[in-house]
């Protein structure tokens, strides 16, 4: 019965990303979109091979009503064009809003505005990319610190929130950094670059903004998402697991910021649920997770999360990049087994059959509701 609900109830996909432009898609294997990996190895052999792109050929080829090879997908979805395709999708997903990160692949993506024809659109301000844009443009330490401050207190009002990518560049153990020492560094890192373009990935620097935007989240009210977890080649691992966040959540000055773990930090899904227990400001997300894994893995992560975990802390996203697809297999995959999960709740005596349907919405819409103060209209 849930499973017939749920597929009504119309979710706010909190976390994901903007969609590439067709030219960019139809160049690249199609397997990009569906792994983390990025060696042409992967991509051009180990990608086919996994159960969660097998399981994807077939979804995908039911939805466009084709045979479930990669050929017949990619040749239909160009015809169709991006837009019918991102229409099929959307509807399908049911969503009622997206929240896009738009500093990913920045160059090669549509704009924001280019998907209200679809759904009602929010951003997230990536931190790093947003600094990293300031600093190969501005040589004085003083002005590019006040730009970074600017850019985030006078944000334009389809912000919802933050986003970092800490975990990408040098870790979640993020420390506090006095801005005397965050200054140097800028002066020392400008010195040995010289007019070069670099990406910002040092660890003071870093720090020091992310404290810096922490104290801005915490006047205005806003929350910030981490990614935590698994991720591109690019990730080390072992710094992206969420408890290397104690200090930053131990942290008095910014206990009031909504703190939103993605990707279930898979694999340190248990920690993650251990976290949201303990400390009010944590919440959880399952983007990525859910529809990279196999069923089972997914299953188990939605499981994991819920071992704990108030369910008022649970956030469904997609993390969709790239193409309209992925919006479809989050929303499939994530309706289908959050129903499966509560209805074996309500059969092994934890929840009754009102309360999983109630926390269904919670989990799909409502919790986002009340984290981002996001108003109906
Ligand atoms: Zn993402």
């Amino acid at each position: 019965m849930l499973t017939t609900d749920i597929l009504h109830i119309r979710a706010i996909d909190h976390h994901c990303h903007n969609l590439l432009k067709p030219d960019w898609v139809n160049n690249a294997a199609y397997t990009t979109a569906f792994t983390e990996g990025n060696d042409p190895e992967i991509l051009k052999y180990h990608a086919y091979n996994t159960l969660s792109f097998r399981r994807s050929l077939r979804d995908i080829s039911n939805l466009l009503s084709c045979d479930a090879t990669e050929e017949c997908i990619t040749k239909l979805r160009q015809n169709l064009g991006i837009e019918a395709l991102t229409t099929k999708c959307f509807t399908e997903a049911n969503l009622e809003s997206i929240f896009l990160d738009d500093g990913f692949l920045a160059d090669y993506i549509f704009p924001w505005q280019w998907h209200q024809q679809f759904t009602k659109v929010y951003r997230l301000i990536r931190l790093e990319y947003l600094a990293e844009r300031l600093f190969n443009s501005i040589d004085n330490f003083e002005v590019f610190l006040e730009s970074f401050c600017n850019q985030l207190i006078s944000k334009s009002p389809e912000v919802m929130g933050f986003k970092s990518i800490a975990a990408y560049r040098s870790g979640l153990i993020i420390e506090s950094i006095p801005e005397t020492t965050a200054k140097l560094r800028f002066q020392q890192i400008k010195q040995e670059n010289k007019e070069q373009k670099i990406p910002l990935t040092d660890k003071i620097l870093i720090d020091f903004l992310l404290g810096v935007a922490l104290d801005i989240a915490a006047q205005n009210k806003l929350p910030i998402q981490f990614h935590t977890g698994f991720g591109d080649r690019d990730l080390d691992l072992r710094f992206s697991n969420p408890l290397c966040l104690r200090q930053l959540l131990e942290n008095p000055r910014w206990k009031g910021v909504p703190i939103i773990l993605l990707h279930a930090s898979y694999p340190y899904t248990k920690e993650a649920g251990y976290l949201a227990s303990v400390y009010p400001q944590v919440y959880l997300d399952f983007g990525l997770a859910i529809p990279s894994l196999s069923i089972k893995g997914m299953k188990q992560v939605l499981e994991e999360l819920l071992e704990l975990a108030p369910t008022t802390k649970i956030l469904y996203s997609s993390d969709a990049h790239n193409i309209p697809e992925l919006y479809y297999l989050g929303a499939k995959w994530g309706r289908h087994l959050l129903a499966e999960v509560l209805e074996e709740a309500v059969r092994s005596g934890d929840l009754t059959a009102k309360e999983s349907l109630e926390i269904a919405t919670a989990i799909l819409r409502g919790n986002a509701k009340q984290i981002y103060d996001y108003l109906e209209n």
